[in-house]
């Protein structure tokens, strides 16, 4: 029997309550249309990363290239505590055979790019989430979208080829493909 396509996913977007104020943001798109051609492997950073539900909202500050992930009120750093969970989880995500991964967009942790990046010295007002820019940069040819950009039927469509795809190049030549 053919093994499911496997996908990773903000946790948030499936229904769990891991968001900062104990929400979440369940999208039927994803849940219902996609989750009829995938199985989902559910990520949340931040809770990952050991933080609890609810916490403090954070945002990215700093260096477009290498912005800093803060807490809002109290000023804590919390950039060094996602990027060993991220490490971690790379790892592990390695071994769930993903091919492809849909974010939470404009999180500082998820989003994939566009997120408000405040206190920069440049031009440049907007930087990828941690986790998301990890994850990019680890697995650089697998189909990586943002949840609401899914809403619309071409680019999901488009996104579930990109997805079916890629598992073929996996099969074919998982050297091609292989995480940094
Ligand atoms: S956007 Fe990402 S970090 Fe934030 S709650 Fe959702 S899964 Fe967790």
């Amino acid at each position: 029997m053919t093994r499911p396509i496997t996908i990773g996913v903000s946790a948030c977007l499936l229904g769990e309550h891991v968001r900062y104020d104990g929400g979440h943001k369940h999208d039927r798109c994803i849940a219902d249309t996609l989750g009829s051609y995938f199985s989902f492997v559910p990520v949340c950073p931040e809770v990952g990363c050991g933080l609890p539900i609810p916490r403090e909202a954070m945002r990215l500050e700093g260096d477009p290239a290498s912005p800093r992930l803060m807490t809002r009120q109290t000023r804590i750093d919390r950039t060094v505590q996602m990027l060993a969970y991220c490490a971690a989880k790379i790892r592990e995500l390695e071994s769930e055979d993903l091919c492809g991964f849909i974010f939470k967009e404009r999180s500082p942790s998820c989003g994939l790019s566009a997120v408000p990046l405040y206190g920069s010295s440049t031009s440049e007002k907007v930087a990828s989430g941690l986790f998301a820019s990890e994850v990019a940069r680890c697995f650089p040819m697998m189909p990586l979208e943002e949840a609401e950009r899914l809403n619309n039927t071409n680019i999901r469509n488009n996104f579930i080829e990109r997805v079916i795809l890629y598992r073929r190049m996996k099969k074919k030549n998982p050297a091609l493909i292989h995480p940094r």
